[in-house]
């Protein structure tokens, strides 16, 4: 058997790849289809944690569009993070994959506080981690709290996940921008 190239991995699905073709809300074989995916990859025996995004519900600049408060409106694209890490916790612990989530905000009820040595931890006991609400502050995106926490965890590799279909990381949204590299 060959041995995986990373030890330790963070996933950043964008909120619309957990959609599936409609791009909002949730898809339940999206989910599962994206469950056994990472399971197949925790079977191999790689730590896998999980930054979720939440734009199948809200960003934030929606909001500041119509005039909303800007903070406000991220606190709201936070909480969608929260729906979408529940959602695919769900599906992970259906298919058998001891899971936890943890929340840059707090909402103990819920989900654990995050807790980097915590976090460590569940990963040592072969759990795969979801971390929910971004980095917790309003004027950043969870490709930054993917950043963040992948550095904090020690992770050789940050893989994100897209809906639009675009292959990499730009200095611009290569949809819109033709000469972004
Ligand atoms: N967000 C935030 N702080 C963070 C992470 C996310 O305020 O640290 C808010 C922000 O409004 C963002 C929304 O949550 O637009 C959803 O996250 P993101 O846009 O990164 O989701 P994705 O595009 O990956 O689905």
């Amino acid at each position: 058997m060959t041995s995986p190239r990373w030890k330790r991995i963070v996933f950043k699905p964008s909120g619309e790849a957990l959609a599936g073709p409609s791009g909002y809300g949730l898809d339940g074989d999206t989910l599962d289809l994206t469950a056994k995916e990472i399971i197949a990859v925790r079977e191999m025996g790689v730590d896998v944690v999980v930054v979720v995004g939440g734009g199948n519900f809200w960003r934030g600049r929606q909001g500041a569009m119509t005039g909303m408060d800007a903070t406000q409106s991220d606190h709201i694209g936070m909480l969608g993070t929260v729906m979408n890490a529940l959602a695919l916790q769900d599906a992970l612990e259906r298919n058998g994959q001891d899971t936890r989530v943890q929340s840059a905000i707090e909402m103990p009820r819920i989900a654990e506080p995050y807790i980097r040595r915590r976090a460590m931890r569940h990963l040592e006991k072969g759990r795969v981690v979801i971390f929910a609400a971004g980095t917790g502050n309003p004027f950043f995106t969870t490709d930054t709290a993917a950043a963040l926490r992948a550095a904090e965890i020690d992770a050789d590799a940050l893989l994100k996940g897209t809906h639009s279909g675009v292959d990499g990381v730009y200095d611009a949204d290569p949809r819109l921008v033709p000469t972004a590299k």
